[in-house]
């Protein structure tokens, strides 16, 4: 930690009051020890120093008029933070919540999973302090229309390409696309991710990230000897991740007994009825509450309140940033968990990873455990520069093949440094090399 302190220390005078960034850089620096000690070059070059500031910051006015006339105005966020492996990737957040802190902690992220990949993207992250919840069709449509009018100047498929993250799924994309076509007058279909499969968009995208996060998991596990087949598994959210990491592990034979919304979760020993939570969620965007209601007396609903009490054998949290507390892994670990995979972005709090690295739980971190929902927005990219479309069973089996190389760079790259079985160390120092080795190869810029 000789070089990181002062490093660290310097971050947090220049970022004054961005807690969830400073969070993000620490759980990075803390574990680059070994690889900075064998690489002075990275050292002699600031490579750190170079990475923590974003190539470029931008933040916005988004007015726009609701159903009754009334003006309200937003802001707008992009974070465009490392463009040395391929032009900035990464999703809009719109949620109340955001602020610069929380778009620079998700695009400081987003770098060392987009290289983890082994995609040519860079990194970069998003959004609005705007809610979502409760607005009109015609209000999002002239959210997302004022705020694509200000963010469309600084994108393009070579240089900037957002996708959805919470808050964004296929309706906000579809209007934000609609929007850059009609002011640009260009077809750019490779300018945005998460597209309709009938107009650009990747089959696949949609379930990507959930079922990369379960992919991820169940390699973890048969590096340990097991599977997923037979487990009990908590997730925590019911949105888009949480949706398809329910999906998935459930075609691999585990149970599903709990997920959440900001409301509360529910509880169903059966098994999570993914039919039923679909038309509540995907279609009906309505709350986890009328799950228990339509589903009956054996499905209990428990307001405001976390997943975490219930016990599992694999926990997956994907709703949101530090969800996952010190108390939470402590009850998990008693309840006898054995592996966690983060579906969300640094859901885990960093003393309650350490409750699990203790307890020798396997744990991934959210940007090798995620990263195939970014993976396949880069298939995307890839069959909307060649004007292609492949098949669902095709793309999913270059995500399955993107998640085993993942587990593996991470598994291998910690045993190299002298942490074996640690994927945090694993995909830190392995996303971190290929990252400063461009910049070293690319000269002071
Ligand atoms: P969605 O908006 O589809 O779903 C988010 C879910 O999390 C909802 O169930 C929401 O409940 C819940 N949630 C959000 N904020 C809170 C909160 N403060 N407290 C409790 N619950 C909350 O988002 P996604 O599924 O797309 O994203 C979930 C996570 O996964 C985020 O961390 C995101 O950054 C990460 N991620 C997403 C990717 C993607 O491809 N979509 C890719 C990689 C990471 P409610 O409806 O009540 O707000």
């Amino acid at each position: 930690m000789r070089v990181i302190e002062p490093l660290y220390a310097e971050i947090l005078r220049r970022n004054q009051g961005e807690g969830e960034f400073h969070q993000a850089v620490r759980e990075v620096l803390e574990t680059l020890d070994p690889v900075l000690r064998q690489r002075p070059e990275f050292v002699d070059a600031r490579i750190i120093e170079r990475l923590c500031e974003p190539e470029r910051q931008l933040i916005f006015r988004v007015p726009w008029a609701d159903d009754s006339g009334d003006v309200h105005v937003n802001r707008g966020f992009r974070v465009e933070f490392s463009s040395v492996l391929g032009p900035y990737k990464g999703g809009l957040r719109f949620h109340p919540s955001v602020n610069l802190g929380i778009v620079k902690f998700l695009g400081f992220e987003q770098i060392f999973k987009n290289a983890l990949t082994g995609m040519p993207i860079g990194g970069g992250k998003g959004g609005s302090d705007f809610d979502p919840k409760r607005r009109s069709d015609a209000e999002i449509m002239r959210f997302c229309q004022s705020f694509m009018t200000e963010l469309h100047r600084h994108l393009g498929e070579y240089t900037d390409v957002p996708a959805g993250d919470i808050g964004v799924g296929g309706r906000e994309i579809g209007y934000l696309f609609g929007q850059y076509r009609r002011i640009t007058n260009r077809h750019e279909s490779g300018v945005l991710t998460g597209k309709g499969v009938n107009w650009g968009g990747s089959q696949a995208r949609t379930e990507a990230t959930g079922y990369g996060c379960v992919l991820f998991t169940a390699e973890m596990l048969r590096s340990r000897g097991e599977s997923l087949d037979g487990q009990r598994v908590a997730v925590s959210g019911s949105g888009n991740v949480a949706i398809y990491a329910i999906e998935k592990a459930q075609q691999l034979g585990a149970t599903v007994v709990t997920c959440s919304d900001s409301d509360g979760y529910i509880v169903d020993e059966k098994g999570v009825d993914l039919a039923l939570l679909k038309e509540i969620k995907e279609v009906g965007r309505g709350r986890i509450s009328e799950y228990a209601e339509r589903r009956g007396e054996n499905v209990k609903f428990v307001e405001g309140a976390g997943v975490w009490n219930v016990p599992c054998d694999v926990a997956l949290p994907c709703a949101t940033q530090n969800e996952l507390h010190e108390e939470d892994a402590r009850t998990l670990v008693r309840g006898g968990v054995k592996a966690v995979a983060e579906g969300a972005n640094m859901p885990t709090t960093p003393e309650a990873v350490r409750v699990f690295q203790e307890a020798g739980v396997a744990f991934a971190p959210g940007k090798a455990a995620n990263a195939g929902g970014v993976a396949t927005s880069a298939l995307e990219m890839q069959q909307n520069a060649s004007r292609d479309s492949w098949t669902f069973a095709h793309t999913e089996e270059r995500l399955a093949e993107i998640m085993r190389h993942i587990h593996d760079s991470c598994y291998t790259t910690a045993e190299r440094y002298g942490s074996p079985g640690n994927y945090v160390v694993g995909a830190n120092i392995a996303g971190f090399e290929l990252v400063a080795d461009a910049m070293l190869a690319q000269g002071l810029i």
